[in-house]
């Protein structure tokens, strides 16, 4: 008989989270759902206990759980309601729980992700921002108490895939000798340069492949995403930086690749559906049914490639310069990007200043190595400051 396995989802009303839900629901010999999390979205947060019952709900904002506190009254659910981030990283190191699924966006997502390693999870991680702020202090902890980290990122996922079984983190000694990290270009791929200052945040968040948030569809958009997508497989599979290749494929099909030293390069393809990376890794070793329906290489008909243009993406660029200089840096690079992105969501600035916002910050904050977590919530607090009284600065 199968065990089943207790998971918590932090970040069960996003895209991810929900995506996770719905293979959960195709599995119930498999899972149960321990702990669901949100920032404020009642209504959603509601739906989902109705049909899931978790032990817990936690909403971080207090407001937003006194509210759902109610509403589960009425609806005479068994859940405890829970507020805070205290809370969040309670719930993702429930002695009960086994997986967690870190699937909050943004630095927010940090404190519980690092709980949930902490206490020796299987750790589902889709919060990319926390191996980006903290690397190598989120991979030590992962290795110090035995967590294990499997990626839901789809091409993290997918090079995961593509590595032999047998990987344990050498790449070298498996015999690869690059990992090719596809890029859809997002909705501007080939828009004239000049029509990018005037771009709406509705246009920005109108991916031609994926359905995804705001915050990632705009880091898409500007390529940004893919910049932080260096940097988390330079953690995740101990790859320098100069092993990374970045390659637009418009077409979203192959979700990244890995090339071997005898020439032979290995892709994981499919539709782009982040329940196939969810599902891998839920299911791992084992294959589990998704519902992404099967690929039609019929219909897809062509795989094109492209080489990355620094000129139109220049997020791209301060990401790699991030990534090389290293030690706090990456954490301000994220920071001034979340300031950046949220500015230009609410319409205080245009498309084309989010990189501009970022290298002013990443030229004023002083470089220093960082070695705690402290260390990287004090850089993420202070490169926030410098994002917004630049903001300021423009008004
Ligand atoms: P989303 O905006 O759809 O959902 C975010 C979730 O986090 C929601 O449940 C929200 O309530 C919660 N949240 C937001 N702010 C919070 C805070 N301050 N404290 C606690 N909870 C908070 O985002 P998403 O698209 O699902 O992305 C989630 C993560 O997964 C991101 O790190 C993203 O980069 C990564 N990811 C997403 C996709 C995708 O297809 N959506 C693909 C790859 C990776
Ligand atoms: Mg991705």
């Amino acid at each position: 008989m199968k065990t089943v396995r207790q998971i918590t989802i932090l970040g069960s009303t996003g895209s991810i989270g929900e995506s996770t839900l719905d293979v959960i629901a195709r599995h119930p010999d498999r899972f149960r759902v321990a702990a669901l999390t949100a920032h404020k979205n009642v209504e959603k947060m509601l739906l989902q206990c109705q049909r899931f019952r978790p032990c817990y709900a936690v909403m971080l904002d207090t407001e937003s759980a006194e509210q759902l506190a109610k509403a589960i009254q009425v609806a005479g659910i068994d859940t405890e309601v829970l507020s805070g981030i205290e809370s969040l990283e309670k719930v993702a190191s429930l002695p009960e729980v086994n997986t967690v699924m870190a699937a909050i966006v943004g630095a927010a997502g940090i404190r519980p992700t690092f709980a949930a390693a902490r206490t020796g999870k299987l750790v589902l991680l889709a919060n990319k921002e926390t191996l980006v702020m903290a690397g190598r202090i989120f991979m030590d902890l992962v290795k110090q108490h035995s967590a294990t980290l499997l990626p839901i990122d789809s091409e993290h996922n997918a090079i995961y895939q593509s590595l032999p079984h047998r990987f344990n983190g050498d790449l070298a000694a498996v015999g690869v000798s690059r990992i090719l990290l596809t890029a859809s270009g997002g909705p501007f791929r080939c828009s004239p340069l000049a029509s990018l200052e005037k771009v709406t945040p509705e246009q920005a968040c109108a991916h031609p492949n994926w359905d995804m948030g705001q915050k990632i569809s705009v880091d898409s958009a500007t390529m940004m995403n893919k910049g932080l997508e260096v940097i988390e497989a330079h953690w995740l599979f101990d790859a320098a930086p100069d092993k990374i290749q970045v390659v637009i494929h418009p077409q979203s099909v192959i979700h990244s690749m890995v090339a071997y030293i005898d020439g032979s390069v290995i892709a994981q393809l499919g539709n782009p559906d982040m329940r196939t990376p969810i599902a891998h890794a839920m299911g791992y070793p084992d294959r589990i049914e998704s519902g992404v329906s099967a690929l039609d290489m019929f219909k897809v008909a062509h795989l094109d490639f492209e080489q990355p243009d620094f000129e139109r993406f220049p997020c791209l660029r301060l990401a790699y310069q991030a990534l090389g200089a290293g030690g706090n840096m990456p954490a301000v690079l994220n920071a001034a990007n979340e300031i950046a992105v949220e500015s230009f969501l609410k319409r205080r600035m245009s498309f084309t200043a989010i990189p501009t916002m970022i290298a002013h910050v990443m030229q004023t904050v002083k470089q220093e190595e960082i070695t705690t977590l402290d260390d990287v919530l004090r850089t993420d607090r202070l490169a926030r400051d410098v994002a917004l009284e630049w903001l300021e600065s423009l008004h």
